[in-house]
């Protein structure tokens, strides 16, 4: 059965896109998508890259005007799609309060939890690898993820588990769920026992890699362990991405043994058949 809804989505009010929102919306309407939900980043406090031009600004969310748009938006394909109105957003242990705060003066119907940034660095620059191996950069990844969802739980699904992989040097070449085993299941077990959920997602699939984000090892984990929540994300930051590679990733989810996934509304997960 396809896949009827993409939960994780950016247009031109994150900071790293440019697409309109009606052509995101387009988008999933011809991919035959019943549910979207826009997840824009908020990232409080994230370390400048004056390289890309980016600033501790750049990912920052006027809420407002995202909301203003968005409900807009939200009318005027109502008879085609269902819309929702959520965030991505970015977790770092000193900026709780802020996070906490900017949860508090909006209603979003989902919040995605991301690990972007690991001891003031996004590991998406190759920094975060450089005089180490990748399996000590992604064991800190861990680490700081770990600790921000001790911290914090004030999310519905932890954003793309070992995003870090996708931008190690080797793209993981001798990169497995059982060299980072022990880590990887105490924060599947918090997940658990928070009833939390992980975001599927396949951006990582549609730039060339074999598996999505977490992985299939992972999932089936998880599975294991008694999860149950899980969304599918494309991550688009462009219309064209919406939903793309979601048959690949249902049946990794599949294998793994799930035989649901969730939209949410109004922060509570709603089950359909995989
Ligand atoms: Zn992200
Ligand atoms: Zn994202």
């Amino acid at each position: 059965m396809q896949i009827l809804a993409d939960y994780h989505v950016h247009s031109h009010h994150s900071g790293d896109s440019d697409a309109p929102m009606n052509e995101v919306v387009e988008s999933a309407i011809s991919k035959g998508l019943k549910f979207l939900c826009f997840t824009e980043h908020m990232d409080i406090d994230y370390p400048e890259y004056p390289q890309d031009n980016i600033t501790k600004n750049t990912f920052l969310l006027d809420a407002k005007t995202y909301k203003n748009e968005f409900l807009k938006i939200k009318d005027k394909y109502k008879d085609q799609i269902e819309l929702h109105y959520g965030v991505e957003l970015g977790l770092q242990p000193h900026v709780l309060e802020e996070n906490k705060a900017f949860l508090s003066e909006n209603d979003f119907e989902f919040v995605i939890g991301s690990n972007h940034i690991c001891n003031r660095k996004d590991p998406y620059y190759p920094e975060f690898f450089m005089d180490r191996s990748e399996q000590d950069a992604m064991n800190e990844f861990f680490e700081s993820t770990l600790e921000n969802i001790r911290l914090f739980n004030n999310y519905d699904v932890l954003g793309h588990l070992d995003y870090a992989i996708r931008y190690a040097p080797t793209k993981g070449a001798d990169y497995s769920y059982d060299q980072h085993r022990d880590i990887i299941d105490e924060i599947l077990k918090q997940l658990i026992s928070d009833g939390k959920g992980l975001d599927v997602n396949t951006k990582a699939l549609y730039s060339g890699m074999p598996q999505p984000n977490p992985d299939i090892n992972m999932l089936k984990r998880f599975r294991e362990l008694g999860g149950e929540i899980i969304t599918f994300g494309s991550d688009a930051h462009k219309a064209a991405d919406i939903s793309n590679k979601f048959d690949t990733a249902a049946d990794i989810v599949r294998a793994a043994g799930f035989t649901s996934y969730c939209i949410f509304k109004d922060r509570k997960p709603v089950f359909y058949n995989l």
